[in-house]
């Protein structure tokens, strides 16, 4: 089973009126030359659009794992509020 398949089994309770990621100083992602959030993040929550220059970040996809708060300090990282985010199923 591969990465892609294993995210599809996730479920999620979206926050549909807040965000947990974000970005600090969106000026930033403009001048950043690595943005490493766009390749480090397995469920590619983060992207670039280099026409309209603002990175999207699709943070219902995210499975909370904290690989891009790392990697950028950048990032602005919480939890999702109680009862919302990923949840895992094992069996
Ligand atoms: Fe992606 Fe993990 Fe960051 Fe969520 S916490 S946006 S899954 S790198």
């Amino acid at each position: 089973m591969n990465l892609e398949d294993k995210l599809y089994l996730l479920g999620y309770n979206i926050n549909e009126e807040e965000s947990h990621l974000g970005v600090k100083n969106p000026d930033e992602c403009k001048i950043c030359e690595k943005r490493q959030c766009t390749y480090v993040c397995p469920a590619k929550v983060y992207e670039y659009d280099t026409k309209g220059e603002f990175l999207s970040i699709n943070y219902d996809a995210c499975v909370e794992c904290g690989t891009c708060r790392i990697a950028c300090d950048n990032i602005s990282w919480k939890y999702p509020k109680g009862g919302f985010g990923v949840s895992y199923k094992f069996g």
